[in-house]
């Protein structure tokens, strides 16, 4: 137990972000609720491609965040024992050109490798480049189980979950909220933490303050194919896929427009064929589900991370990649808020750079 003993908290929002910080802010003691207005990783995090991906070209303001998420994902898994995490490595190369990626400057676990190299990770691929990078020490989870596994945890801390409990405005006394209210009544707390994806924006107006985040468009496709076709994630401007141990491929595509051509059926049916063209033995490869995911994606593109402006006892955690970064920030941020332990890995992040004349 830590400093937070007590302390009432609620956490809105119930994707992976928001289950990360009810887990760390109910290890920490507080009294945590966590208000989630449909079902638990119903928002983005149910279409997530999931790649634990800390590669980033300089300069990489959040280097330092980024830098430590592999650590804080395998700490988890030594707490969360139901929280399973394929740390397959991920290798990134342009098929166009038929040479690697760039290798990301603030990854020392990126490798530069060969041909010959790549055909040992992945045997079935039909035109390997003659370079690649691959980092090794990166991976994947099934978001929607990782979330599960830590809201399991947040309960053992004695935290409490309401589904279909949407948060519709906020009870403040001189420019502090002191209350939440939902509609299930209003919840008194000392603390709030906006963790509501694309729904921050919505939350933070309700405050009067407004936060450049918008609704970023990205396709996630799932296919019922046989196993052992992709041993990696492999990323190429053409292809992002990945196999699960059950043998399902996931792939992630670029939004392009709602075209009836560019639907998430389409756009499945075409990646497919690229999948079949890139890989040998593809024998069946049929689409289980096509969707589109909105993430939340600071104007800026760096996580917005910090006390709200304005008005006090509101904490903001919105951000892209937050599958990435939610063992991370929920560590750290909980740190700041139980423990007034002040992170400078989140000081890129302040919610104030929005704010400054
Ligand atoms: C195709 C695709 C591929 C992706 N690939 C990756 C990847 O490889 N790696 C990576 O790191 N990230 C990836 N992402 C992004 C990642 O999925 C998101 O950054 C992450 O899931 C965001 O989680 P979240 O908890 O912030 O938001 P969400 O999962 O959207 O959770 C927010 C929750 O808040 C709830 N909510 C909203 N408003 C209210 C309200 N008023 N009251 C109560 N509840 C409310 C919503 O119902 C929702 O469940 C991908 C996304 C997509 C679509």
């Amino acid at each position: 137990m830590g400093n937070g003993q007590g302390k009432r908290v609620v956490i809105i929002g119930g994707g992976i972000v928001g289950a990360s910080l009810a887990y760390h802010m109910g290890g920490k003691g507080a009294n945590v609720t966590l208000l989630e207005a449909e079902g638990i990783a119903s928002g983005v995090t149910g279409s997530s491609f999931a790649w634990i991906n800390t590669s980033h070209p300089e300069p990489d303001p959040i280097a330092q965040l980024r830098g430590s998420a592999i650590k804080d994902y395998r700490r988890l898994e030594t707490l969360l024992p139901s929280l399973k995490i394929r740390w397959t490595g991920a290798l990134c190369y342009s098929v166009m050109s038929s040479v690697a990626l760039p290798v990301p400057g603030n990854q020392a676990s990126t490798n530069l490798v060969s041909r010959l190299q790549i055909l040992d990770l992945e045997p079935n691929l039909k035109n390997p480049p003659q370079s690649a990078s691959y980092a090794t020490e990166e991976g994947a989870l099934d978001a929607v189980a990782a979330t599960n596994a830590l809201i399991a945890g947040a309960e053992a801390y004695g935290a409490k979950i309401l589904t279909q409990t949407r948060v519709l405005g906020f009870v403040t006394q001189s420019a502090k909220v002191i209350g939440v209210e939902t509609t299930m009544g209003i919840i008194d707390t000392d603390l709030v933490v906006l963790a509501a994806g694309t729904g921050i924006t919505k939350l933070t107006e309700m405050l009067g303050v407004s936060l450049p985040i918008k609704a970023s468009p990205a396709i996630f496709i799932r296919y019922k194919s046989q196993p052992n076709l992709v041993h990696t994630l492999i990323s190429t401007p053409e292809m992002e896929v990945r196999q699960s141990s059950d043998g399902a491929l996931m792939a992630a595509e670029d939004y392009l427009d709602d075209a009836m051509e560019n639907q998430p059926a389409a756009i499945a049916l075409r990646t497919a064929k690229t999948i079949q063209n890139e890989l040998h033995g593809v024998v069946s490869i049929d689409p289980e589900r096509a969707c589109v995911g909105l993430r939340p994606m600071p104007a800026d593109g760096i996580p917005i991370i910090g006390y709200l402006p304005k008005v006090s006892g509101v904490y903001v955690c919105a951000m892209h990649p937050g599958v990435t970064l939610a063992a991370i920030v929920g560590r750290l941020a909980s740190e700041e808020l139980l423990d007034d332990k002040v992170s400078s890995a989140l000081f890129p992040c302040r919610p104030d750079r929005f704010f400054q004349a």
